[in-house]
């Protein structure tokens, strides 16, 4: 049948005959009163081109806006949909011109293309249910379709070329503006036939594609350059699992017995699996798949008879970056001067790939509806964090106005880099010392670009959340060691392990928690299971060799818990020095300041700790008991209020008092007039992302801080609420 309705279609006759007939075979043969082509034109509205059972006036006449209708609904989710009684859908759009009758049952299927949606096939039938098997040949059907329909000249022209200017709004991840051209993460592999002449021939093709995967697995497996080529022990692993699975290498041979090539039969398997996975939240389940779909695309380019559709960008070319989803060591791999951003077509587990975007400092918005199917390869791309946007094939007017937005950005970026090697010294002589927050190799390479003084926090959860298994204690003591000779001499402080809340890592199990930001996490975890805590430990002090070392614990709620911590360093400083050769110039054991009762007894704890940072983001969001990661509860309290700043205030004092150093490492410290604020309560160290150093150095500069601190702590006594409009006109007053 797939053969005599790829001759139909392919055969003699004007398309529009070809459509006819084959909705003719397509409904004989399925025993459907009625078949319906619908293809998707510009602005993805559905237009009947072709029908057997429904108003034949209807045809070229009917159309369905993105999204309406029952046939809209399948194109915008791209899902097959079988309903017993059509009309109880709430999709369901009754349109008198077709002639429709009432209580059927109904089932469509995409028309798909690669990646793209062409179309939609409709099948009706009353008086019985469609059953599974007949969707599944539905779906085999459309495949069939999809390759005749991208070689026909359609009436009403080509919906896929001359695709004008578009604007996608999703959300935002990392802010910021880029320009390039699109560069897809999985390109895109045309297959060739999709009707095979000899089943046999097909099985053949698959076992040679299969054994050439597993072998070339393998071979890179093997290998030492791993993640040189950009691949990691752990996916692979998982891939060479998925290239045996035999359920899944069955469910393709069955495909290939139903009459499809092998490359089809494989397209067809992931097609499957995409829309059984589509209703899936958890975002394990979701990685699952996105591998089943990497080792069905490497699979596919073994057998696709085409060229895949991407042309090699050239080295120099700057791109964007196109995605379904990504991963955070998957982002890792594009690192480089010429990927300026990135646009992801879901949202899920963003949170760690915005780790790394900030880190590289690119814009990535997500949540962009059809992006994949909209963007071709080359397609020159807007990325507009700032506005969670992207304008995909943008006009002259809209080229130019990014282009000098980014012109602006460039010139404040040079003002900034211009201040790098000046010391940040206020007006009135007080010096203070700006650090940089890192979590990875590539934030530590900025230390000399912006001028940072040390790395004033480096999370150590970071690489492990990027990686799938959890680093060994070689792993681990590999990773500090360069991070200390990349940061070349400066200070670094680094922090255990601050693992659970919103920072769940793959590789631990993590028990489902109804407040997970006040779960068992960090510290906790550490003292619980001193194992973790002495492995960090042990690695950081090998990693020093000589060099001093700075260990910090997050989220320490009372001075016992601190001090439980520092019991378990001296284990590890026991350990070490029985080899006194290689025993570190010194060691600190600092504590985070992020919990209130912490600060409750911040004197004792100041005694305690050879240094002390505060979390501003954490004791912001627990003093104010405000979500520091939810939309209406972030932005809710201001760090410049009077109760915020007064409790800053009694940290930096109680430090003074007992000798000890405070310093700041929150999102606060990275503000300018925030930052200000601080040094006007007497902080001197503030650790903050690489990029916040030029502005918050430039405010220092210009400040007088001995008369600003007059100022705020009068204003303290005086007012209640923000002191923020306050600030601002006083230091408008005073520049
Ligand atoms: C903080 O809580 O302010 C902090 C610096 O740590 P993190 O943002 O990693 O929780
Ligand atoms: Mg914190």
């Amino acid at each position: 049948m797939l053969r005599r309705l790829r001759d139909v279609m392919a055969g003699v006759g004007t398309p529009q005959q070809r459509l006819d007939s084959t909705v003719q075979v397509i409904a004989h043969e399925l025993g459907a009163e009625v078949c319906s082509i619908y293809v998707q034109r510009p602005g993805r509205v559905l237009e009947l081109c072709a029908t057997q059972g429904l108003n034949p006036q209807a045809v070229h006449r009917l159309f369905f806006q993105p999204g309406e209708g029952l046939v809209g609904h399948i194109a915008e989710t791209r899902l097959p949909l079988t309903l017993a009684e059509a009309q109880k859908h709430p999709k369901f759009a009754y349109r008198p011109e077709t002639g429709e009758e009432a209580f059927q049952s109904f089932a469509g299927v995409p028309i798909r293309r690669s990646d793209r949606v062409l179309g939609v096939l409709v099948q009706h039938v009353s008086m019985r249910e469609l059953d599974e098997e007949e969707v599944e040949s539905l779906e085999t059907l459309a495949m069939v379709l999809a390759e005749v329909l991208t070689t026909m000249s359609l009436p009403g022209g080509d919906p896929n070329r001359d695709r004008g200017p578009l604007v996608i709004h999703g959300i935002r991840i990392h802010d910021g503006v880029a320009i390039g051209n699109a560069r897809l993460h999985q390109p895109r592999v045309v297959i060739g036939g999709v009707v095979a002449e000899d089943s046999a021939v097909e099985h053949e093709l698959l076992r040679a594609a299969l054994a050439d995967m597993h072998e070339s697995l393998d071979r890179v497996m093997e290998s030492e350059a791993l993640s040189a080529a950009g691949e990691h022990r752990d996916v692979l692993e998982t891939y060479r699992l998925i290239a045996r699975d035999t359920g899944w290498i069955g469910r393709i041979r069955d495909a290939i017995d139903s009459g499809l090539t092998a490359a089809a039969a494989v397209q067809k398997v992931r097609d499957d699996t995409r829309s059984r996975m589509a209703a899936v939240k958890d975002e394990y389940l979701r990685e699952r798949l996105a591998d089943f779909e990497d080792v069905a695309l490497r699979l596919l380019r073994r057998l696709a008879a085409g060229e895949p559709e991407q042309a090699p960008a050239g080295p120099d070319e700057p791109f964007i970056l196109v995605a379904r989803s990504m991963g955070p060591a998957e982002l890792l791999d594009y690192a480089g001067a010429q990927l300026k951003g990135l646009v992801l077509e879901e949202a899920s587990a963003t949170a760690h790939v915005g780790i790394v975007a900030r880190a590289l400092d690119i814009p990535v918005v997500g949540r962009l509806a059809h992006l994949i199917e909209e963007v071709d390869p080359g397609d020159p791309l807007i990325v507009d964090g700032d506005h969670g946007q992207v304008l995909v094939r943008p006009g002259d007017d809209a080229r130019a106005q990014f282009r000098e937005s980014l012109a602006a950005r460039e010139a404040t970026r040079a003002r900034y880099a211009a201040l790098r090697d000046t010391l940040a010294v206020s007006r009135d002589g007080v010096r203070m010392s700006l650090q940089m927050n890192a979590g990875l190799l590539v934030d530590v390479t900025q230390l000399d670009s912006v001028g940072a003084e040390g790395i004033g926090l480096y999370r150590t959860e970071i690489p492990f959340l990027v990686r799938r298994e959890y680093p060994d204690v070689d792993a681990q003591t590999e990773l500090y060691r360069r991070i200390l000779d990349s940061a070349g001499g400066r200070s670094v402080t680094f922090r255990t392990l601050d693992a659970g809340g919103d920072k769940r890592l793959h590789s631990f199990v993590h028990e489902v928690e109804e407040n997970p930001a006040l779960g068992w996490r960090a510290l906790r975890i550490g003292l619980d299971q001193p194992a973790i805590l002495r492995q960090q430990v042990r690695a950081m002090i090998q990693a020093a060799g000589t060099r001093p070392v700075r260990i910090m614990v997050p989220m320490v709620a009372t001075v016992d818990e601190f001090r439980a911590a520092r019991a378990i360093v001296d284990l590890e400083i026991a350990r070490a020095a029985k080899r006194p050769d290689a025993m570190p110039g010194s060691i600190s054991v600092g504590a985070m300041v992020e919990v209130p009762s912490a600060l409750l007894a911040i004197e004792e704890l100041a005694q305690a700790a050879d240094f002390l940072s505060v979390g501003s983001n954490d004791l912001l969001q627990f003093l104010f008991a405000a979500d520091r990661g939810g939309e209406r509860t972030a932005n809710r309290y201001d760090p410049l209020s009077v109760l915020f700043l007064d409790a800053m205030r009694r940290i930096v004092e109680a430090g003074k008092a007992a000798g000890t150093e405070v310093s700041v490492c929150g999102e606060m410290a990275g503000r300018p007039i925030e930052a200000l604020a601080l040094a006007a309560l007497g902080y001197r160290t503030l650790s903050m992302s690489a990029v916040s150093i030029g502005p918050v150095k430039e405010a220092i500069l210009s400040a007088d801080i001995n008369q600003l601190s007059e100022f705020i702590l009068y204003s303290m006594k005086k007012k209640t609420g923000s002191l923020r409009n306050h600030l601002k006109s006083y230091l408008a007053d005073h520049r």
